[in-house]
């Protein structure tokens, strides 16, 4: 182990730059077959503490669970590899492959994925040999991207289990998680029934495809993750939710009262922290606090709460209709995003003093109404034409590119 890890030390201490195009490329293909015989020694190894009930000695119930918690490990990340570890004892020659760096720990997945012991067993019924197979997909995967080696593992799977095309049709389970990542964003991951996905694609297309402004630059992924987002603000506004405690579901944002009325950017500033998703920036709580059915306690100097409740600013119906009535879309310069995708943003934020008014509000969608918290971008009303104005954080106009 010691010689592995000061061979790692001389890797570290090569200097990139003075490597010719040929010398990085073949130093690249080469970690990337040492990465491969890493991963399939991880693999091994973890088998054998897994086999040998070694994670007992740590007081962890599994394997998977010991690598979470020694070794930090993604939960997914550790299910996989003990399984892998597990399933690969069955087929030598994947092993031999992954064992030689010749195949990622993808392709070993998308292998040992497919070989369940029922379709062994089947396999074994029907008279295929395990053996054979094992080589053929061995081969395949040395061959071919982890993609394709699955077209492959689908074809023996179509072959052994015939039925499991109809038993994957009548399996109805459902998993979804959200997890925080590294990043400090939210990982989603997950899969259902066709059934289930077809309500979900139904719900999202509606949300997607209803009015999409033009000149939208938004991709499909990042369309369908707003279209969710959208799909629980407006069962959250919609008040269809089961109460939570004797209340109505509403996110909560608390933030202390000096960064409410801080300048954006002002250092020393703590910032806001949400129920699930944790600490967020002064400038983003001061957005959610701006409007919405979002409720925000705010602190005191002593982290003491100094006011709690439902905001008294959102923009009651009243005064969002009167605002929808007059700006028709997103205000900000170039956007035409429709009224149900907007927020009633205050001109002047209530912390300041604005009052919740149509001459104090304004609409926003979710991209603007950050533009102009987190990002500095300001918007101003002439009072004599009625028209909005974009500044950009350093003063300039930002010219709508449609329209007069
Ligand atoms: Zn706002
Ligand atoms: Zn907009």
């Amino acid at each position: 182990m010691s010689e592995l890890l000061s061979a790692l030390d001389e890797l570290a201490a090569i200097d990139l730059d003075e490597l010719s195009p040929d010398g990085l490329l073949d130093l690249v293909a080469g970690l990337v077959t040492a990465t491969n015989r890493m991963t399939a020694a991880v693999t091994r190894a973890v088998r054998a503490a897994d086999r040998r009930e070694a994670y007992d000695r740590d007081g962890a119930v599994s394997m998977k669970a010991w690598l979470r918690g020694s070794c930090r490990m993604d939960p997914a990340e550790a299910t996989a590899t003990v399984s892998t570890g597990r399933r690969l004892e069955q087929l030598p020659a994947t092993a031999a492959a992954f064992a030689d760096g010749a195949i990622s720990a993808a392709h070993a997945r998308v292998i040992t994925k497919a070989m369940t012991p029922r379709r062994i067993a089947q396999a074994a019924e029907a008279g295929i040999d395990l053996d054979v197979t094992d080589s053929i997909l061995a081969d395949l995967a040395r061959a071919t991207a982890p993609n394709e080696t699955g077209r492959g593992v689908a074809q023996w799977v179509a072959g052994v289990d015939p039925d499991g095309a109809l038993d994957d049709a009548a399996d109805t389970r459902r998993r979804f998680t959200m997890a925080p990542g590294l990043d400090g964003r939210e990982h989603l991951r997950g899969e259902m029934d066709s059934v289930g996905g077809e309500y979900l694609h139904t719900a999202l297309a509606a949300l997607m495809n209803g009015d999409r402004p033009a000149g939208d630059p938004r991709g499909h992924a990042e369309r369908q993750a707003d279209a969710l987002v959208a799909l629980a603000k407006g069962a959250l506004d919609g008040g269809t939710l089961p109460d939570v405690r004797g209340e109505r579901p509403h996110v909560r944002v608390t933030i202390d009262w000096m960064a409410l009325c801080a300048e954006r950017g002002a250092p020393g500033v703590t910032g806001g922290r949400l129920a699930w998703a944790g600490p967020i920036t002064p400038e983003t709580a001061r957005r959610l606090a701006c409007d919405a059915g979002v409720a925000r306690i705010i602190t005191g100097p002593d982290g003491l709460p100094l006011d709690v409740g439902r905001a008294q600013r959102t923009a009651s119906a009243a005064i969002r209709r009167a605002v929808e009535l007059r700006d028709e879309h997103c205000v900000f310069a170039g956007c035409d995003a429709l009224p149900e995708w907007c927020d009633v943003h205050h001109v002047v934020h209530w912390a300041h003093g604005g009052p919740t008014s149509c001459d104090n509000g304004a609409l926003l969608c979710e991209r603007h109404h950050t533009c102009c918290h987190e990002g500095g971008f300001t918007i101003r009303r002439d009072p004599g034409t009625g028209r909005w104005h974009t500044y950009r954080p350093d003063g300039t106009e930002v010219l709508s590119r449609a329209g007069p």
